[in-house]
């Protein structure tokens, strides 16, 4: 353990602040960290008695990426299977692996995708695994923000599915840091009767809703023989699931009519390009998601079918393949990919994130740019999303707090969580 990254009033001086609102999208100045809030943007920060003093150097100073889909946990999976289309590499592979895991394994995995999100510039996520009791403890031990989806069980809890989602509910709890998602893991994993639980449980409780939709074909195909001709969308609607507000992953197999039911009930999307591409499951349609006016946001997935938490590399995806998916170069640009990984995230998610602005929660990082990939120092919003590298994230400040600073985690034993990894992984392909 080194020192701990907490300070009451920080100033970065000498910034490039990335401000997505202003037509440059940079422009030079400081910003002030009061507590967990950002309190100063502007060309000169006042005279000040500043517990920390950051000199930026002319860096780049952005939000923090909100990744809006992960299965943290999931880390200890990584490389297990590689070649295989969804279908076969998540019930042929995955799940009879997790279902050797034990809860303190998923602490263990989720304090080593905190590291890879910490050191990626990953200040909030949106979770969906399971023994929530691990994942909350390893978030709020690592101070990492997120919403952390609860929802039915195929496990023997000892209760009824809506005493589960109450008490998980109840242990999530709501803050600036933590907040709850009730998080259905998809059409074709879920019988009817407890989606529509989920739907009343948290139609009760003003709770938001997410789930993975369209993924693949074959689930839009399994769901239109199985549901009079609905499409998972249709589906949905007609259970009530979109009444609230709803966050959809993938919705990677949309029509028109589809697209048209996630903005009439003001649905977000996350994109998870990595994912989609490596499990052939196909290209979103990001360019008519934004022609309807849906929030697009970006995920990594679990690191299972991705294989890294990267948000460089999704944006990096996320512009060429929407371009390529309807052959034209000129549509989702560097910007609208930027707001995608950050505001659009956080908006999404309901926290006062994703933006360097008075007021916001103060999650930043800082971009060194004094790297061969990008110079010329010509069109910075172009070099984040086609050159930069996770690598390039210097510092990351969570909640006001600095977290990650020059390849070193503040408060986070890494050599401990490595060895535990590997052990666990050991156990689970043994
Ligand atoms: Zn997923």
């Amino acid at each position: 353990m080194t020192q701990i990254g907490v300070f009451m009033k920080v100033l970065f001086k000498n910034a490039k602040i990335l401000r997505l609102d202003f037509d440059e999208g940079l422009f030079d100045g400081d910003v002030v960290v009061n507590g967990n809030l950002i309190e100063f943007v502007g060309p000169k920060a006042p005279e000040d008695n500043y517990d920390k003093i950051i000199d930026v150097k002319g860096n780049i100073l952005m939000p923090g990426f909100v990744d809006t889909h992960c299965h943290t946990a999931m880390t200890l999976l990584r490389g297990l299977k590689d070649d295989a289309q969804l279908n076969e590499w998540l019930f042929d592979n995955i799940i009879p692996t997790e279902a050797k895991l034990k809860p303190s394994d998923v602490y263990w995995g989720q304090k080593l995708g905190i590291l890879e999100y910490l050191a990626a510039g990953i200040t909030t996520i949106e979770e969906g695994y399971f023994y929530n009791e691990e994942i909350v403890k390893a978030m709020k031990e690592s101070k990492l923000r997120g919403r952390i989806g609860f929802g039915p069980t195929t496990r023997d809890v000892g209760m009824s599915n809506m005493d589960y989602l109450k008490s998980q509910y109840e242990m999530i709890g709501d803050s600036d840091l933590i907040k709850p998602v009730c998080f259905i893991h998809a059409i074709y994993t879920t019988d009817d009767k407890s989606i529509m639980e989920c739907v009343d449980f948290t139609a009760k409780h003003n709770i938001p809703r997410s789930i993975h939709l369209s993924e693949t074909l074959k689930e839009v195909g399994d769901c239109t023989v199985e549901h009079n001709q609905k499409t998972p969308p249709q589906y949905l609607e007609d259970l009530g699931f979109f009444d609230r507000p709803a966050l959809c992953y993938h919705c990677v197999h949309m029509d028109k009519d589809d697209l048209q039911i996630l903005a009439d009930y003001d649905a977000s999307v996350s994109t998870c390009p990595s994912s989609n591409i490596k499990l052939a499951s196909g290209i979103a349609p990001i360019y008519a998601m934004q022609n309807k006016g849906i929030n697009v946001t970006i995920g990594t997935d679990g690191v299972a079918s991705n294989n890294s938490l990267d948000m460089f590399k999704e944006m990096f995806l996320v512009a060429t393949l929407s371009k390529v998916n309807i052959y034209n170069a000129e549509v989702v640009k560097a910007k609208e990919v930027l707001a995608m990984a950050t505001i659009n995230g956080a908006k999404a998610l309901g926290f006062n994130s994703g933006e360097i602005k008075v007021g916001k929660l103060a999650d930043i990082i800082l971009i060194d740019i004094n790297k061969p990939h990008f110079y010329p120092h010509s069109n910075l919003l172009s070099h984040l999303v086609y050159s930069a590298k996770s690598s390039d994230v210097y510092l990351t400040m969570v909640n006001g707090e600095v977290l990650y600073h020059n390849g070193e985690f503040l408060n986070e034993n890494k050599e401990l969580i490595y060895k535990k990894a590997n052990e666990i992984r050991e156990r689970l392909t043994k």
